[in-house]
């Protein structure tokens, strides 16, 4: 899947790869303005990922030059006489040029037809779920489901009478039986799932969903489009909590929707706009500032993971280690053949249980305490208490002795010395141990 090839021969992208969407303004002018599908960033001939980032939907402007995409914050636009809208534009709610650009480089990122820009993670799930599922509808999802999306579907969309069934997508098996043929509208699949890093077979998954008249969503938060292009494998349609990896700077919460049904496309855009939860366009811009250098953040992230995985694997305190990219994770063979590399989320559970989790969390200096994912700063968190508690007494609950980190790209050996000195210090590294290994190693601690 890696499309990199192209990039290095031609460095003049105007001669080159085909960027599709934004070099040609009759294309540029109706992004956004309805449901129209755009054509594929991915034709024959395409760029390389990391051009497709830094120009997809990117010209330089034609009125200044300006090489960075302005920031229109007009909420309304101008018509030459009654519904003679320029460029398309008519209202910031139904389509804004800024949002549109963010939409047209999202849509290449993916290689789907359509991309909406949305105001969260969450209003992305939720159009989704709105746009395809009907009361009386079942759906199926991941048995460690995103907490937010689990919150949705058992608490709002059971109130409209649309069912679910949560599974371990890996287990091919048991997702068969959950599917009900002509009942199950939709398939949600996270992979990797947080925050258990589990692994679904994305081509897999959308065989059995179509094969039972279902339609296979994918949330590709955790990969980013950069790991893992689920339209690609036979996915129809990828959500995004862009305020991770796509953002990659804590600095904005934004969702997206990418995909390759033309139907699908003009259900979901209706709604978008029906709907209204659209980001603004500082936010748009801000997005589009992090994808930029999305490829080049994800080496490292993945890079540091991987370097911060095998030093926790090494460690007396870690029980168990859960990263995709070691061989021992049940995942390690999907993950490979489906993604590009694998990841920047490490989860590992303590020998010490809950109280040695917790401690950890409290003892790292660089890893900063906090939820979230997907940022330049490494963080730690506590999945049961912080992210997960609103599955706490649900089958989706996580282990109580479980650690996630998201492993930012600073200094691969200044975040392993963090670890290890958390770790080395815990009072409670181990159940039976504690009294005697705790009070040594806590006195040399401030
Ligand atoms: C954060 C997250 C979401 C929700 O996104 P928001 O931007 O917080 O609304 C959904 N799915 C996954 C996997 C996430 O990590």
């Amino acid at each position: 899947m890696d499309a990199t090839a192209a990039s290095a021969a031609s460095p003049d992208p105007n001669s080159g790869p085909d960027l599709s969407l934004g070099r040609d303004p009759a294309v540029h002018a109706d992004v956004g303005a309805g449901p129209e599908p755009r054509s594929s960033g991915r034709a024959q001939n395409a760029a390389g990922f990391e051009t497709i980032a830094i120009h997809a939907g990117q010209e330089p402007d034609p009125t200044t030059g300006a090489v960075v995409p302005p920031l229109h914050l007009a909420s309304t636009y101008a018509q030459d006489g009654v519904g003679g809208l320029r460029g398309g534009f008519e209202y910031s709610r139904s389509s804004n040029p800024t949002r549109a650009v963010l939409e047209t480089c999202l849509t290449a990122l993916e290689g789907g037809r359509a991309a909406l820009a949305m105001s969260s993670g969450m209003a992305a799930t939720d159009t989704v779920l709105r746009a395809v599922c009907r009361p009386g509808d079942h759906i199926v999802i991941p048995a460690d489901a995103y907490g937010g999306t689990y919150r949705l579907v058992a608490r709002v969309l059971s109130q409209w009478n649309v069912e679910h069934t949560a599974v371990d997508l890996a287990d091919a098996e048991a997702t068969r039986a959950a599917i009900r043929p002509g009942v199950t509208r939709l398939v949600w699949c996270e992979t990797p799932t947080n925050p258990m890093l589990t692994i679904a077979d994305i081509g897999a998954l959308a065989t059995l969903a179509h094969d039972a008249g279902a339609l296979l969503a994918v949330d590709n938060t955790f990969a980013s489009p950069y790991l893992q292009q689920p339209l690609s494998l036979g996915a129809d349609v990828v959500v995004h909590s862009t305020t991770k990896y796509l953002g990659g700077h804590s600095d904005i919460v934004g969702g997206a929707i990418i995909t390759a049904d033309p139907d699908l496309a003009e259900r979901l855009r209706f709604l978008q706009n029906a709907a209204g939860a659209v980001p603004g366009p500082f936010d748009c811009w801000l997005l589009l500032r992090g994808i930029r250098t999305l490829p080049v953040r994800m080496d490292r992230h993945c890079a540091n993971a991987r370097h911060v995985a095998t030093h926790l694997a090494a460690h007396p305190a870690v029980e168990t280690v859960r990263y995709p990219g070691m061989p021992g994770h049940p995942g390690y063979p999907v993950a490979v053949k489906q993604m590009r590399d694998f990841g920047g989320m490490v989860s590992f559970t303590l020998s010490g249980g809950h109280a040695a989790a917790l401690e950890l969390c409290a003892r790292t200096r660089l890893f900063t305490l906090a939820e979230s994912l997907g940022g330049v700063e490494s963080l730690i968190e506590h999945p049961a208490s912080m992210t997960h508690a609103s599955v706490a007494d649900s089958p989706l609950a996580v282990p109580a002795n479980l650690v996630r980190l998201s492993v930012g790209i600073e200094n691969a050996d200044d975040l392993a010395d963090d670890l290890r000195q958390a770790l080395d210090g815990l009072s409670t590294a181990f159940p039976s141990k504690a009294a005697d290994t705790t009070t040594a190693s806590r006195a040399g601690s401030s």
